[in-house]
């Protein structure tokens, strides 16, 4: 049985867990972000269809653009934000006293635990060029209700990427593990992320836990990945571009990436996640009940969040709940 995703590409139909190998393109979609002052993000996930890949839940592409972002203080729950620019600097402020700029080649990784707010802004007044990744990664229970942190991490480990045919790639691993590489920022799932490098010419293989599941996100460049198993529809190679998403599945102990003129891409992946999770605003929680608890807290200005740095009164308040019940998300590939 055979159905057409979003990209128009053909797809297996199969049962809610992920029990194997997929290789499901999916297009990311133009979202407005950050209230009044507006700016468009491209949103791979979640979908519709996939609301978790391991641990991660929610991934932004902010850019290329020249823009002036301004993002005022807003709450997080039951979460991690990974910020990775490519190009620009945006200043980071929150309620645990962080004001730092947000550069290239630094992880910044903000905790949340059971609530912290914080605010985004690009640098100085005029608009910049702008481009870079943001990432949710869902906390689990012994993890979410805790307490909010901030770090950074300015020399992340690398992987190289062993050549089939042409030079060597290269992965950075931002967060979690690749192969026996290891980032050192606080995780508390099994979880990888990590910016990959294929050179021109190049073909080369990357390694994947084959207990966890994974996607690869097109960041530049041309791509394409060889999937074994080949998809239902016997093609056996799929051309990852400009923001599209390749979804992986299980049970894959690598897959190999060709590039003509070079590429980067974005890998996620980890240990299947243990809980399926309601995800509403800037909230990863359990049910409708801590979604709404959330929600008050923030709009009463309460202790739960506090104060971020060096703002007055401005903040991003929250949209109404929706009139049903939230409910937790399920994968349907
Ligand atoms: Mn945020």
């Amino acid at each position: 049985m055979t159905r057409l995703d979003d990209a128009g590409e053909v797809v297996a139909e199969s049962a809610a867990e992920c029990d194997g190998p997929r290789a499901v393109v999916m297009t990311s979609r133009e979202v407005p972000l950050g209230g009044v002052r507006a700016m468009a993000v491209f949103r791979a996930l979640p979908q519709r269809e996939l609301p978790l890949v391991g641990a991660w839940c929610f991934l932004d592409r902010f850019g290329p653009q020249r823009t002036r972002m301004r993002v005022e203080p807003h709450p997080h729950i039951g979460l991690q934000t990974v910020t990775w620019p490519f190009v620009g600097e945006v200043r980071h402020r929150d309620t645990v006293g962080s004001d730092v700029m947000v550069r290239r080649g630094a992880l910044n990784l903000m905790t949340s635990g059971a609530g912290i707010a914080h605010s985004e802004y690009s640098h100085g007044d005029d608009a910049v060029d702008l481009d870079a990744l943001q990432l949710w990664v869902a906390l689990p229970e012994s993890r979410r209700h805790g307490a909010p942190a901030f770090e950074r991490h300015e020399d992340l480990p690398t992987l190289p990427l062993a050549a089939e045919t042409g030079d060597d790639g290269e992965a950075t691993v931002v967060l979690g593990r690749l192969g026996d590489v290891a980032s050192p920022a606080s995780v508390y799932t099994p979880i990888v992320g990590a910016e990959l490098h294929i050179p021109a010419g190049a073909t080369v293989r990357i390694p994947l836990e084959a207990a966890w599941e994974h996607a690869l996100i097109a960041v530049d460049g041309d791509a394409s990945v060889h999937v074994s198993p080949a998809r239902i529809d016997g093609a056996d190679t799929v051309a990852l571009d400009d923001k599209r998403m390749l979804y992986l599945g299980t049970r894959r102990d690598h897959v190999r990436v060709a590039s003509a003129a070079g590429a980067r891409l974005f890998l996620i992946g980890g240990a299947p996640f243990e809980d399926e999770i309601v995800m509403w605003w800037n909230f990863v929680g359990r049910s409708h009940d801590e979604i709404v608890e959330a929600r008050d807290a923030w709009e009463a200005h309460g202790e739960r969040f506090g104060e971020v740095v060096g703002h007055g009164d401005e903040r991003i308040p929250a949209p109404p709940l929706p009139k049903v019940r939230l409910t937790r998300r399920r994968r349907r590939l």
